[in-house]
């Protein structure tokens, strides 16, 4: 029970409510008794002064206090206090209430003492005994009290209505949170919350939704990568299979012919298989690239050189444009990857008699490289999509050519790990350009 969220907060919302209510409804009614009091106080000072005066005044046209008992007997009727009036000896000359005439009164027998003076003569004392508050000051102040206590409850109540929507409002998306992390743990990634504030725990339910699409994402992927790796090992193998199939009962003659094409697939099934270790690498960060301060142009060059023959055999041209130093800091080897890729890509989709060039360029801190061909071009709506995973635009024309739809996404890849980006432009039947982007550095002294 304590440790429930809800019960917690409208705990602490009441403790708090409670106290601010209690200790204001407190203070208010000690300064309406205080205040009232003091008004009490000061109005009866100012009474008692003008009754001293009046018997002063009695003694004055009187000559003494003789027959001053009619007095006290009026003052009696007019005032709810008992009144004394004594010599300056302290014997009583008379008591509104008649008890004390003729006694000696004790020093202490009231507070309220106005010495009465003729002159500079003493010519007596009035002794005053205030009543505990009358029963209508009693009855105001009770009102106020109540009066308060009803402010308090009605607050109070106010203050706990509120707790408890508020903390609805708190322990709701709590709730909800805690039952979609608790289904997703299950497997359920569709779980989403949704998002009804702005505050701390609005950008929790947004880290969450972003969490569950990514977690699902992942999982998608996941998925794919394993149906798509089982579909394009399944080509070069059921040839494999088949050829081994048509040996073993005899149906193939182990010529020369059927040994290359053996050969020729595991080729392909390595290649894929070092693509997709690739690709694997790159999506967890773990390239291993060994970056170091090389020259653009002499990776390019060694790159041509590697596709030279492939370029005659089948009749196109590689023009290079390309200035003098470019330097970059960079895996020599990654980047001649992937300027093999492209050259290759262009080599493949490039006729006889078309023409293959690159050119390379420095503008703002940033090395340029377009790989521009005559080729078949790529259509607009494939223009993105063949930097993802196996995509090609002619899936049986590119498995011909042993491409394992691999190469551009790799070539992403390294290309994003060394800070740079890589894109196409392209118009189908007239060719592509790709181009290469890496930041530059000024000096090699660096
Ligand atoms: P592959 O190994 O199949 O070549 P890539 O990822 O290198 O895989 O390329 C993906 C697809 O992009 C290719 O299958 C091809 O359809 C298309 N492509 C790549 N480069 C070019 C190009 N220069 N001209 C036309 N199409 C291209």
């Amino acid at each position: 029970m304590i440790n429930n969220l809800r019960v917690k907060l409208l705990g602490s919302f009441f403790l708090v409510v409670a106290i601010a209510v209690g200790t204001i409804a407190y203070i208010a009614s000690m300064a309406a008794v205080t205040q009232f009091d003091r008004y009490v106080s000061q109005d009866q000072a100012e009474r008692y002064q003008r009754l001293a005066l009046t018997y002063t005044n009695y003694f004055r046209y009187s000559g003494g206090w003789d027959e001053v008992s009619t007095l006290t007997d009026k003052v009696a009727e007019m005032y709810s206090e008992r009144v004394v009036l004594t010599d300056p000896d302290g014997i009583v000359i008379s008591d509104t209430t008649g008890e004390l005439t003729g006694k000696q009164i004790s020093e202490n027998w009231s507070n309220k003492k106005i010495g009465l003076n003729q002159g500079e003569y003493s010519i007596g004392r009035m002794y005053i005994k205030t009543q505990e508050r009358s029963e209508l000051q009693k009855a105001f102040l009770g009102s106020v009290n109540k009066s308060v206590i009803t402010g308090a409850i009605i607050a109070g109540l106010a203050g706990i209505v509120l707790a408890a929507l508020f903390s609805r409002n708190i322990v709701n998306p709590v709730l909800n949170l805690t039952k979609a992390t608790k289904k997703m743990q299950e497997g359920d990634l569709d779980q989403r919350v949704e998002i009804t504030t702005n505050d701390e725990i609005g950008a929790l339910s947004r880290a969450f939704n972003s969490l569950a699409n990514r977690l699902k994402q992942q999982k998608q992927l996941r998925e794919e990568m394993v149906s798509d790796v089982a579909h394009e090992l399944r080509n070069p193998m059921s040839n494999i299979q088949g050829y081994l199939e048509g040996l073993k009962e005899g149906m193939i003659e182990p010529s020369e012919e059927v040994f290359q094409s053996l050969h020729q697939q595991s080729l392909v099934l390595n290649r894929l298989i070092n693509d997709l270790r690739d690709v694997n690498k790159a999506k967890v960060g773990k390239l291993d690239l060994e970056k170091k301060q090389i020259v653009l142009e002499d990776v390019v060059s060694n790159a041509v050189k590697s596709v030279g023959n492939r370029a005659r055999e089948k009749g196109v041209t590689i023009n290079l444009h390309l200035p003098d130093s470019t330097l970059v800091t960079a895996d020599p080897e990654r980047i001649s990857q992937v300027v093999r890729n492209l050259l290759d890509n262009a080599l493949i989709h490039t006729r006889e008699g078309g023409k293959v060039t690159i050119h390379l360029n420095s503008e703002d801190g940033e090395a340029v490289m377009d790989v521009i061909d005559t080729g078949i071009g790529i259509p607009p709506e494939d223009q993105q999509r063949i930097f993802d995973r196996f995509y090609r635009v002619d899936k049986s024309r590119s498995r011909g050519t042993g491409g394992s739809g691999l190469g551009l996404t790799i070539a992403k890849e390294i290309v994003e790990a060394h800070e740079g980006s890589i894109s196409v432009k392209s118009k189908a039947g007239a060719g592509s350009v790709f181009t290469v982007k890496l930041p530059t550095i000024d000096d090699f002294s660096e």
